[in-house]
């Protein structure tokens, strides 16, 4: 579906009696009301319709909480779980009284990092290809206590209490770090991934594979085709969706937090990246592995903002205990061909120019996808339009690296607090073309440190229990 008029039609034919409307909302949660089939004409896409904007994380006060949410056309798709044959799309955020985009809609911030670098003849497309990684657990329990700061953990291995039903029978279970990637019955969630691959397939978004990960809890990985910025975001929400939905069906929970299991692998979402212009892929070229001199500069630029950059693509507290290292998480702030414990990794998979890109293995699957591909961007085309240098190649196995040359490789943050520290004091390149306001980065900082590093700082953890309660 292509136009409004086309949305209507299909509506008629398939006489929908129901449209779901969607959207981001600030932190990265999709957001849904649904309205009955006669709601929505034509004028409807060109006017919006309202709703009140002021319980929304991170938007509009209570006083100017009037919004419009205008539904895109060329985004509807049929709903996979719902009873009622529903048609859903997804929506733009509108200020009733200005008529304005919304400058706090993850989904305005996107298209406009798209317009940027297409408006300052950097590239015409920017392709995405997030490699996102979840666990699918049989249950997970709060308790009560929580709230009020009183945990229990797992006294063999210190584990949060999560509730996990640990089978007595161990056999054919995947230790820690060895989910990589045996068949049943070792893995057991091959018909599950394989529900949620279809599901998606259905739904017009092409897979590449699905496969259970490296850690041992149900870790599980699917890829998606490469799309452009802003149509890989709505994808990854649907991707989310699809997945969290089918496991329920099942009786299972899926969890895109980064690191729910200490001392196995994390989940991370490594996100290739290549800038086209004219059908040619402009990263493809005679320098460092077969890359072109704006591919180096695109990774001078996101190694240069990277602690900044983190603020967006790494946005959790949790996302920090996954950045360590000895987990095939990246802790350097450097590139390399080979070494997966560099920031930025460039595949060697294929030499055809078409497949030139680098991986920047940072983000994790916890970030807002509109928000931390359109940060990428920036820092990208900041490299190039800089003439970034990202210096040498980290490509000797690190363990052989003397103490002192190591010393000299930057590395991640290593909290939240930091990372948002970073991008307070580095974020003008977020600003070009009005593509991150003053006041996004102002009032993601201040979400993201009042709700969460604070939030957290002020509860007792469950291993402060391990070390001081018999102190
Ligand atoms: N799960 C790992 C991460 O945290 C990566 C494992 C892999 O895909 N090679 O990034
Ligand atoms: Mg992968
Ligand atoms: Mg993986
Ligand atoms: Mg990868």
């Amino acid at each position: 579906m292509k136009t409004p008029r086309d949305v209507l039609e299909f509506v008629n034919k398939e006489n929908i009696r129901v449209i779901d409307l969607r959207f981001m909302d600030f932190p990265g949660l999709w957001q849904h009301f649904s309205v009955p089939a006669h709601e929505i004409d034509e004028d409807a896409f060109e006017e919006g319709l309202g709703f009140d904007g002021s319980s929304i994380r991170g938007w509009q006060a209570i006083n100017e909480s009037d919004m419009l949410v205008k539904p895109v056309a060329e985004t509807a798709f049929v709903d996979p779980f719902f009873a009622e044959k529903t048609l859903v799309m997804i929506c733009n955020i509108c200020d009733p009284i200005t008529g304005e985009e919304y400058t706090r809609d993850p989904r305005n911030i996107a298209r406009k990092a798209e317009a940027f670098v297409q408006g300052s003849g950097i590239a015409d497309t920017a392709f995405f290809g997030p490699e996102a990684e979840f666990f699918i657990f049989d249950d997970i329990r709060f308790d009560q206590n929580v709230q009020s700061g009183y945990y229990f953990i797992d006294s063999v291995e210190g584990r949060w209490n999560t509730g996990r039903q640990e089978d007595p029978n161990l056999g054919y279970k995947p230790r820690y770090k060895e989910g990589y990637f045996p068949v049943p019955p070792t893995d057991s969630m091959q018909d599950i991934r394989t529900e949620m691959m279809l599901t998606m397939e259905d739904l017009g978004i092409d897979i590449e594979c699905q496969h259970h990960e490296v850690a041992s809890g149900g870790q599980a990985e699917i890829d998606m085709r490469f799309a452009p910025l802003v149509e890989m975001s709505d994808k990854m929400l649907k991707y989310k969706y699809v997945i969290k939905n089918v496991a329920k069906k099942h009786g299972k929970t899926v969890t895109f937090m980064p690191k729910p299991l200490w001392n196995d692998n994390g989940t991370g979402m490594h996100v290739h990246l290549s800038l086209w212009r004219d059908g040619e892929n402009l990263f493809a070229g005679d320098g460092y592995a077969g890359m072109s001199e704006q591919a180096m500069y695109a990774i001078g630029g996101v190694l240069k903002h990277a602690p900044a950059l983190l603020a967006f693509t790494n946005p959790t507290t949790n996302s920090y205990k996954r950045l360590v290292p000895g987990f095939e998480a990246p802790v350097n702030l450097a590139y390399s061909s080979r070494n997966r414990s560099a920031a930025v990794r460039i595949p060697m998979y294929s030499n055809s120019p078409k497949a030139k890109r680098f991986e920047f293995r940072c983000p994790d699957p916890s970030c807002n996808p509109y928000l931390a591909f359109s940060a990428m961007l920036m820092a990208a085309a900041d490299g190039i339009v800089n003439k970034i240098d990202p210096g040498e190649a980290l490509d000797k196995d690190i363990y052989d690296l003397p103490p002192e040359e190591m010393a000299k490789v930057d590395k991640t943050p290593e909290s939240l607090h930091a990372a948002l520290m970073a991008l307070k004091a580095d974020h003008e390149f977020l600003l070009k073309g009005d593509v991150f306001t003053q006041d996004v980065i102002d009032t993601w900082i201040e979400y993201k440190m009042e709700n969460e590093v604070q939030a957290l700082a002020l509860r007792p953890h469950p291993w402060e229990f391990a070390l001081y309660y018999d102190i």
